[in-house]
């Protein structure tokens, strides 16, 4: 036994969640390459401005620190020179005086100055400062330590003057006030927070950028960047507590050899950074900015995209429903606009197969009626003609002018005339063969094929014959019958039934014309062509009439039974039904359509041809 699945139950629409899903993927895929790109930004910005300001740092405290050396070193070389000088007359004790005098002017960063003999005894100038090495070891010149004399700090110069021959004939020991490095640190142009710091070699500043008073108490072992400083041999930097530190120390120049000494840059790392933090700030901003601007993006074509599925989902539900002519037919961009015809087509097939269904079951019905109307006009057949028979014979028994004469001949006519109307329901229930066989007596169908009808289904022939048939008739009702024949392939039809068709609609054709009143309008010429169908294995028969057409109300039901808009006696409504039903037989199709000037109605048949 097999099992039937029950069909699905209808499930809401899921537009709504499709667009939740559809903005979810576009929102991924909006913040997945803007957390990337905005981290790769901050870091690599945060990484240049660090790099950056430690350059910059450095850069600035090698400037300082070679301006420093200069001066110190242009300061010995001046010294050098004059103890060169002396040399030559060093009794001379005005010259000496004159000499000392310059040289305090071109040396301006001279605190004291001192003249000794070669045994270290004071000649002139000022008393030999504390701390200052006067040794052999000074040849060349010294520069020696900063220290603090005088809660000032200065380094001591020494230097010997020794006489054309080489022998020592006194020591110049010169102090230099270092003053000068805090008007150099003041003059130099720093960043925000930022201070440079020069340290002697016990790690007491000596200078200082912001120029507060200076002490002697030593910053080694309280800021690490100092003692970092004086124990490095060049530079460096450090980042601690906050500050970033970068340093030098001095003895690093060539020039300086010796001097222990160091220079410091130091600034508060918030501020040493803050370009980075406002790249940071910046790219947060406008990524976020971006991807409100994605998200917003996205929700618009989320919505754009998903609205014609809703729609698609609405004539889905609405063609379920039978109602495909409510909604509006979809039209979407790509696939969706190819779904949507999809849908339309299957929606468009479906009504084509409830329309078939429904015109099967009404021939059904009508098959049925037919059949039964044929059975019922068979017996009604045999009592009919005995009924005409004797009202007849009656009638020719009796004079003219006798009482019954008129009424036997009423009888008579009206017993033809319901012969005529079984005759046509008889046709309508036999098949061609049997219709070629038994010809009724003349009904609205015409008069039925005679012994002499075509041997040759060739429409030419047909049409010949159908001419000839109906010539009286249409003399009398003054219509013209044109025929035009471009196709002589015989067709796969009875001859007979060709005949009858023909002649049907012709006849028709002649009644609608009558029925119009004369007028310049309405002409009174009947067609009837022949020619290939397209593909070439059918004939195309038209008939057309210049009456007035069909209504299209009617189109639809006129190759019913019994239709017919013709008084009662004159049509019985089953002419066309006996022309589909014969033309059907034979594999063919007929349909009307409007006349060639789009007047006037016109029979469309298409029959196959004879192999
Ligand atoms: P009947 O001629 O007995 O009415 P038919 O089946 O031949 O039956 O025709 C059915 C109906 O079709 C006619 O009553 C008429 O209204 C319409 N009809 C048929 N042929 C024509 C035509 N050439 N012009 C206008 N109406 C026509």
């Amino acid at each position: 036994m097999s099992e039937r699945t029950s069909p699905p139950a209808t499930s809401p629409p899921r537009s709504a969640s499709l667009r939740w899903r559809v903005l979810l993927v576009l929102a991924l895929a909006a913040i997945v390459p803007t957390i990337i790109v905005g981290v790769l930004a901050i870091v690599r910005a945060r990484d240049d401005v660090q790099r950056e300001v430690i350059r910059g740092a450095l850069a600035h405290i090698r400037a300082l620190g070679s301006a420093l050396d200069g001066t110190l070193q242009d300061s010995r070389r001046t010294v050098e020179l004059a103890a060169a000088t002396w040399a030559d007359a060093p009794d001379d004790a005005q010259r000496t005086q004159l000499l000392l005098k310059r040289l305090r002017r071109d040396v301006p960063i001279v605190h004291a100055l001192s003249i000794l003999d070669a045994d270290g005894k004071l000649r002139y100038g000022d008393p030999v400062p504390a701390g200052a090495a006067v040794g052999s070891h000074s040849f060349g010149g010294y520069v020696g330590d900063a220290v603090h004399a005088e809660g000032r700090p200065v380094v001591h110069l020494v230097v010997q003057a020794r006489g054309r021959t080489g022998e020592l004939i006194g020591v110049f020991v010169a102090s230099l006030d270092l003053g000068f490095v805090r008007d150099l640190l003041a003059a130099a142009r720093l960043g925000p927070g930022a201070r440079v710091v020069v340290v002697d070699g016990a790690g007491v500043p000596v200078a200082s950028s912001d120029g507060g008073p200076l002490g002697t108490s030593s910053l080694a072992g309280k800021d690490p960047a100092v003692d970092r400083a004086l124990a490095s041999s060049v530079e460096g930097t450090l980042s601690t507590a906050g500050w970033i530190s970068a340093y030098r120390n001095l003895s690093s120049y060539q020039s300086l050899r010796g001097v222990r000494w160091a220079i410091l840059h130091q600034q508060p790392e918030d501020q040493a950074y803050a370009l980075a933090r406002r790249t940071t700030r910046d790219t947060l901003i406008i990524g976020g900015v971006a991807l409100a601007l994605a998200l917003a993006l996205g929700g618009f074509f989320a919505t754009r995209l998903t609205r014609p599925l809703a729609a698609l989902a609405k004539r889905a539900d609405a063609i379920a429903a039978g109602n495909a002519d409510r909604a509006p037919p979809i039209a979407g961009p790509g696939e969706i606009g190819v779904l949507g015809q999809r849908i339309d087509e299957m929606a468009r097939r479906i009504a084509e197969r409830s329309e078939l269904q429904s015109a099967l079951a009404r021939g059904d019905r009508l098959a049925s009626v037919g059949v039964m109307s044929a059975q019922v006009a068979h017996e009604i057949n045999n009592p009919l003609t005995t009924v005409l028979g004797y009202a007849k014979l009656l009638a020719e028994d009796k004079p003219d002018g006798h009482p019954d004469r008129a009424g036997l001949d009423l009888i008579a006519s009206e017993a033809e005339r319901m012969k005529g109307i079984i005759g046509g329901l008889l046709e309508y229930a036999r098949t061609p063969r049997q219709s070629e066989r038994e010809i009724g007596a003349g009904t609205d169908l015409g008069p039925r094929a005679k012994p002499d009808a075509p041997p040759s289904t060739e429409p030419a022939t047909v049409m010949r014959h159908v001419g000839a048939l109906l010539d009286p008739q249409l003399k009398k009702a003054r219509a013209k019958l044109v025929t035009r024949v471009e196709s002589t392939t015989p067709v796969a039809i009875d001859a007979h039934a060709l005949q009858q068709v023909l002649v049907n609609l012709v006849q028709n054709a002649a009644q609608a014309m009558t029925a119009t009143p004369d007028g310049e309008s309405s002409g009174r010429t009947i067609t009837i062509t022949a020619k290939p169908a397209p593909g070439g294995i059918a004939t195309l028969i038209t008939v057309a009439d210049e009456g007035p057409g069909v209504p299209a109300a009617d189109r639809g039901r006129v190759f019913d039974p019994f239709f017919t808009t013709k008084a009662a006696g004159v049509g019985t409504g089953l002419g066309l039904a006996v022309c589909k039903h014969l033309i059907a037989t034979a594999g063919g199709s007929i349909e009307l359509g409007d006349g060639p000037n789009g007047r006037g109605a016109e029979f469309r048949l298409v029959i196959p041809n004879a192999r």
